[in-house]
């Protein structure tokens, strides 16, 4: 069979496409790569991972379906499956709506999946991936499902409790990806603070950072999705201490007023959250803080909205991102909450939020003018390399470029530049000869 696999959403649900992926090629599949041109390919099936998130990636995955149910009216494909989180939370309402696909599959049916394409889940590939990211980096999931209860999260209902991923398990795949050449493991789960609390009954994220800065050929280890209420201090110190881990942490905060926070049942008031952003700052100096925060929600008045822009000011976040609150039916939410705040507003809100945030994220890039810092090469385009350091996750954060000869630098490899201009997001920068 010929197939192609679309993923949409997360990084999670890359790691999950990734590990399918490895399964398909295990059985001898032919995998066409995500974004080749079907008109002649011969292609037998498309299958979509889809995001069931919020309102604009359940668009965007009906979308993808509609494009490849096209493409089989066309007889360009034989067979649509769909996969992942859409799939699972509306598999009825779709089953209905777009018969036209042959399967729609829940979260966990990958081996349903491989049957349908006349293959077998073989647990030898259990942890092995075929990478869709440039091969230095690599995402690893540490667990799936969320025991949370954010009042407007959809995910727990849609991915289950809270599942780690044995240690030893993550530490084969982790050698495995290094194996191939991955020199950054980019930590990924719902909630990664949360990691070892079900299996071990205890706290077990530090002692898995540790572990996966140990692995040989692994230079960087980033943390991202951690949980601010309870945050885990000794990830604070294995963070500061660890020098291949890099001082950059993601903790989606959401918002800073205690009755927006309250509302959305974050466990966590703004005293504490403004205290964890200092005790952050003070237990790793210098760390890039990424947040993502939410506007629009039903109990943000113009007062809430009004701290939150002051909080943003205060707190300096080095990296931010967004969204507006969409109302997701099966949420305590949208049970009990009206979502009365309007789309305009509600834009308005997060480009008021942006403007403020583009200003203190070119503040930061200034002070970094002249630094020489060490930078991890993504690839060359048009007189540039693109690259970043430990303060730049990849595809959610801005570039560094560094104008140079193709030659100067391979893809992959680190290299030390020098800091020349700063703009909102991307920075300029010169190779330092080594
Ligand atoms: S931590 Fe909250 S927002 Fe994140 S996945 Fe869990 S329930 Fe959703």
């Amino acid at each position: 069979m010929k197939v192609q696999l679309i993923t949409l959403g997360c990084s999670k649900n890359r790691v999950d496409s990734e590990h399918l992926l490895r399964q398909m090629k295990g059985n001898g599949l032919t995998v066409i790569p995500e974004t080749a041109p079907l008109e002649g390919a011969d292609v037998d099936a498309i299958v979509i991972n889809t995001c069931g998130f919020i309102q604009d990636a359940k668009e965007e995955s009906i979308d993808a379906i509609f494009t490849a149910v096209e493409l089989k009216r066309r007889q360009l494909v034989k067979y649509v499956y769909v996969l992942g989180c859409l799939s699972e939370r509306y598999r009825d309402e779709l089953i209905a709506e777009i018969p036209e696909v042959d399967a729609f599959f829940g979260v966990s049916d990958t081996a349903k999946l491989l049957e349908a394409l006349g293959a077998r889940y073989n647990k030898r590939f259990a942890q092995e991936r075929v990478l869709t990211t440039p091969s230095h980096y690599a995402y690893l999931k540490i667990s799936e499902g969320c025991d949370r209860k954010c009042a407007y999260c959809a995910i727990p209902g849609i991915r289950g409790a809270y599942r780690s991923v044995p240690m030893e398990l993550l530490l084969k795949e982790a050698q495995g990806l290094a194996r191939k050449g991955v020199k950054e493991l980019i930590v990924v789960a719902q909630d990664t603070t949360y990691y070892g609390l079900d299996i071990y009954k205890k706290r077990m994220l530090a002692p898995l950072l540790n572990t996966l800065a140990a692995v040989e050929g692994i230079e960087w280890v980033r943390l991202l999705y951690s949980y601010p209420a309870d945050f885990p201090e000794d990830v604070l110190e294995e963070i500061a201490t660890n020098e291949k881990i890099c001082k950059y942490l993601d903790i989606p905060l959401q918002h800073s007023s205690s009755k927006v926070l309250s509302a959305m049942k974050r466990n966590i008031d703004d005293k504490q959250t403004k205290d964890l952003v200092k005790k952050i700052r003070k237990a790793v100096p210098g760390v890039a803080l990424r947040t993502t925060l939410m506007v629009g929600h039903p109990f943000e008045g113009a007062a809430e909205f009004k701290e939150l822009l002051s909080f943003v000011k205060s707190a300096r976040f080095e990296r931010l991102g967004a969204f507006t609150y969409s109302e997701e039916e099966g949420t305590y939410g949208a049970r009990f909450y009206k979502d009365t705040i309007s789309v305009r507003v509600k834009q308005e809100r997060f480009n008021e939020l942006m403007d403020l945030q583009s200003e203190v994220s070119l503040n930061f890039n200034k002070s970094r003018l002249g630094n020489i810092e060490k930078v991890l090469i993504d690839f060359y385009e048009d007189g540039y390399a693109h690259g970043r350091s430990q303060y730049e996750a990849p595809e959610v954060d801005g570039e560094i470029l560094i104008e140079c000869k193709p030659s100067d630098v391979k893809a992959g490899e680190f290299v030390l530049a020098k800091i020349t201009e700063a703009d909102c997001y991307d920075l300029k920068a010169e190779l330092v000869k080594q």
